[in-house]
């Protein structure tokens, strides 16, 4: 039987949509008119423009600021729990109130209509880092933060990402067919009228209820794209540049253990332990409780604790490439009993384990004492080592095994092995073992 194709691939359109011009390549005034974003120019250059001059002419009222950071808080879940982990991903089911509490919330941030901006989150998560991702983070810190929100061509129309269930989506149509008064109502109208009426700002109204707080709800959400591609730890997978920050994450309502959600972009939540900030997790959490939302999923905790595992071992790994080891018995010249006597009489050597140590440079530095050593000298002090006088820790396994020079024929290696054996039963790393 013939294996099933992925339904909504379609190599030719992933082909044409690499064709297409980049932004960067040399463009005619008219190619630069067309593709340039008038929306990104009034949504993202002009409010920092207008803060600035509100802010050289406007006293800021503490009550107006306070309202408008409670205001861009609130409208940012919008964004985090509606446009991204609800509509982008379905991480959770909203019932039908949430979502247009959550439409109407995600307008004020005026970031394009829902199906827009989830189109080209999709395809940022299938083509990550390459030339279809829209805010490829290998063009840059710039580019993926804001340079290409300015440029249509950024998010290539055509690429296979299925879209079918926001198609029929009644929210996602309705705030796509009043986008325009959406935004203009929940961005401007309500943050003017609620500090105007409520205490008579109406300038700071404008200026830091709206302008202020839309230039930092751009910034804030931009640095999903750029921040957290670059800042932070790779805790599941290096292979692509996601990464887990909680500065992200304050900036941003939890957005910032992106390498987690990377891996597991259908899980509802970005952070998973109980100390990281992911106040957009809690919100949807309380949102099941209230019976507002359901189905949150959850990546099987068994897996997500083996993708740690793996970048833990990943780099213990490199940390052990860097340490130097004691050289394996292979690379060691082998001597009998009489040999090893006979050199012994020359210079201080001891028979530990089977192995031959040269312990000249560490008589003086023996904790136990010289003495302790150099009645050891051309003996077998393996009893002596291993519990017989002292049992001693893993720190003077590792150090001993750096001053072997030899092994005895039919030595006693095989005792080694047993040691490790029991430090493996103990749950123990080895001593002087590369991983
Ligand atoms: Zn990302
Ligand atoms: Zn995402």
């Amino acid at each position: 039987m013939r294996i099933r194709e992925e339904p909504d691939f379609d190599e030719a359109a992933v082909t044409s949509a690499r064709r297409f011009p980049s932004p960067r390549q040399s463009m005619t005034w008219r190619e630069f008119a067309n593709d340039f974003s008038w929306h990104a120019f009034f949504t993202i250059a002009i409010p920092p423009i207008a803060t600035v001059y509100g802010a050289l002419t406007t006293t800021a009222n503490r009550t107006t600021i306070g309202f408008a950071t409670a205001y861009g808080v609130l409208c940012g879940f919008g964004i985090t729990a509606g446009y991204h982990r609800l509509w982008s991903h379905r991480s959770y089911n909203a019932s039908r109130p949430l979502e247009y509490i959550l439409a109407l919330l995600a307008s004020a941030n005026i970031r394009h209509p829902i199906r827009e901006w989830c189109y080209a989150h999709r395809i940022h998560h299938r083509y990550t880092d390459t030339d279809l991702d829209p805010y490829n983070a290998r063009r840059g810190l710039w580019w993926s933060h804001i340079g290409w929100a300015f440029w249509h061509s950024s998010v290539r129309q055509g690429v296979p990402v299925n879209m079918s269930d926001l198609d029929k989506n009644p929210v996602v149509i309705w705030q796509e067919r009043w986008y325009l008064p959406l935004v203009i109502f929940m961005g401007y109208v309500v943050p003017i009228l609620a500090v105007g009426l409520t205490w008579g700002d109406w300038r700071g109204g404008v200026f830091y209820a709206c302008f202020l707080r839309l230039t930092l709800s751009t910034q804030f959400t931009s640095a999903v794209n750029s921040l957290a591609h670059y800042l932070g730890e790779t805790t599941y997978d290096d292979k692509h540049t996601p990464r887990d920050h909680w500065i992200t994450a304050i900036l941003t309502n939890g957005e910032g253990y992106h390498n987690f959600h990377h891996q597991y972009p259908m899980d509802y939540r970005n952070a998973i332990k109980w100390h990281q900030w992911d106040p957009t997790k809690w919100l949807i959490f309380a949102c099941e409780k209230v019976g507002l939302a359901s189905h949150l999923k959850r990546f099987p905790e068994n897996e997500i604790q083996k993708s740690m595992l793996a970048m833990q071992l990943k780099k213990a790994r490199v940390l052990s490439d860097r340490l130097q080891w004691p050289p394996d018995s292979n690379e060691l010249p082998v001597v009998t009993w009489e040999s090893f006597r006979e050199q012994a009489q020359t210079r201080p050597l001891v028979l530990i384990a089977g192995f031959i140590h040269d312990v000249s440079a560490f008589l003086d530095e023996h904790p136990g004492g010289r003495r302790h050593l150099e009645n050891n000298i051309g003996r077998d002090a393996t009893s002596f080592f291993f519990g017989g006088v002292y049992d001693h820790s893993n720190a003077a396994h590792n150090l001993l095994s750096m001053m072997r020079v030899g092994v005895l024929h039919g030595g006693m290696e095989v005792k080694t092995e047993a040691e490790v054996m029991r430090s493996l039963v103990d749950g123990a790393i080895p001593p002087s073992k590369r991983l």
